[in-house]
This record gives structure tokens, sequence and C-alpha cells, in this order.
């Protein structure tokens, strides 16, 4: 018979922000896929009796390819097996939870979506920007700054972004910043937009850089900002504090 396979956020950090779902599908699991997002709280807390089997696809360190963590999720799956594809945050949000999905249908294996916190939304949260604010901020763009803007084949509509007054959250985008900013300045932005960038968001290590868009980039190369970080654009940066004391506590 045919097993089962889950999609599994772990949420933004530590065990404490992982949902009661997630922690129940993972006690079941036979095999886990995880990715290191997760972070280490939660991966060494992952069931002993499971086969655990390390994705580790993070940067540019892949250690499966794509296809090959599809392909071992329907071997496990078809062979009877309860699999548990952990990754961080929330699976649909840039974690290729959507592709992972159209490979596990297309098989015809049973499929649970259990949904995460995103960082998205949690990691500035965790240090008091929210993302939106009756004073700031009605709406919000959330994109990947994994590809270079400046590439004419960007899918991103910086004309579209430079002219929103919404918050803009951007994931992955450590190493284009300086492209990015430059982008959303040529396309018209005010240089006076207040940046944050939050590095490692809910560990104990994690560091808030500031600065005005048109300066963000030198900032952050002076500081040496270094991915995992989430990045926010927008007058709701103007509600951090660097004096106080962070909302969530760290996880691990
Ligand atoms: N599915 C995940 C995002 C995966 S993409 C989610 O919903 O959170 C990976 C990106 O997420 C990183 O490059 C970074 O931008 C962000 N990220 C995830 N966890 C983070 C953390 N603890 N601190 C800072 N950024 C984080």
């Amino acid at each position: 018979m045919t097993g089962k396979v889950y999609l599994v956020g772990s949420g933004p950090g530590g065990l404490a922000h992982m949902t009661t779902r997630a922690r129940e599908v993972i006690r079941e699991a036979d095999v886990i896929l995880y990715d290191q997002l997760p972070g280490e709280e939660i991966l060494s807390s992952l069931p002993e009796g499971a086969e655990q089997i390390d994705c580790g696809k993070y940067g540019n360190r892949h250690t499966l390819e794509q296809d090959e963590i599809e392909g071992l999720m329907v071997r496990h799956a078809k062979a009877g097996r309860t699999v548990v594809r952990l990754k961080g945050g929330d699976p649909f949000v840039f974690g290729r939870g959507g592709e992972e999905l159209e490979v596990i249908r297309e098989q015809g294996i049973p499929v649970e979506l259990v949904p995460g916190v995103t960082s998205a939304i949690a990691v500035p949260g965790s240090v008091g920007i929210p993302l939106t604010h009756r004073m700031h901020a009605s709406q919000v763009t959330i994109l990947t700054g994994h590809e270079d803007p400046l590439k004419p084949e960007s899918a991103l509509d910086w004309e579209l972004l430079a002219r929103s007054r919404g918050t803009i959250v951007i994931l992955m985008g450590v190493k284009n910043l300086p492209q990015i900013a430059q982008a959303l300045l040529a396309h018209g932005k005010d240089g006076n937009t207040p940046v944050a960038i939050i590095e490692r968001g809910l560990r104990p290590d994690r560091r808030v850089t500031t600065g005005p868009l048109r300066e963000i980039g030198r900032i952050a190369l002076d500081a040496r900002v270094q991915p995992p970080a989430v990045i926010v654009i927008g007058g709701v940066v103007n509600l951090y504090n660097a004096k106080a004391p962070d909302l969530i506590p760290s996880g691990d």
C-alpha cells in the first residue's frame, strides 16, 4: 500500500514555534527528509527511530539535487512509508514545496500540508517590525532576492515595486542586496526609505542592521551581512527600536 507524504513547515526558529501538527506527523514518520534551515534545536530533536536524510540544500551547498529529493520522497512513499519533508518556515513560501507537491500528486501519492510560521513575517516581528501598520503600510510584497535584478530577464517588476507604498520583504536577498537597492532607486524609490536586515532571526546570535535604501548596499557589505537574513524595506522599519528587547525569545 502507498504511504503518505507530509510537506511540513518547521517554523522560523526553534521547537517553540513549530506547530502541534508538525510535531505529531514527525513522531509518526518512517523517513524524514530535512533541510538545514529548521536549525539545530529542531533537527537534534528528530526521532531516532525514523530514517533521517539530510537534503542539505542550503545556499550553494547542494548535497542532494531537487530531483533526487523528489525521487526519494516518491520511492519511500511508494514503498508504503510515512514520509515527512521538513522545511524551514512554511513549505509554500520559497521552499520549493509547490514543485514537490506537483511531483507527489502526479504519482498519485496521498499528501498533506502542515503549514509553518514563515520567517518572512516572524523574523521581522521578532525584532518589533510589524509588516503592516495603519500609519505605515497597508500591503506587503514578499519576494525572492535570489536573482540579480540588473539582469534583463528578471521575473520581478521593479517599477511596480519601486512605486509600492507597502512593505517589501526580501528572502534570499543578501548576495544581491546592492543590486536590488540600485534597481529600486533607478525606478524612482525614495533613497531615504528605511531598510532593516535581520540575520539569523530568532537565534541567539541574531543581528539587525539598518540604513536608508540609498546606502544599505554599502552598509551591508561593510557589516559583512551573511545569509540567512530577512530584508524589510518600508516605513514600518521606523518602528524598530534597537534598545527594546526582542519580542520572540531565541529558540536554540
Ligand atoms: N520557507 C521558508 C523560506 C525559505 S527561503 C520560510 O517560510 O521561512 C530561505 C530564506 O528564508 C533565507 O535566505 C532567509 O531569507 C529566510 N530565513 C529563513 N529563516 C530565517 C531566519 N531564522 N533568519 C533570517 N532569515 C531567515
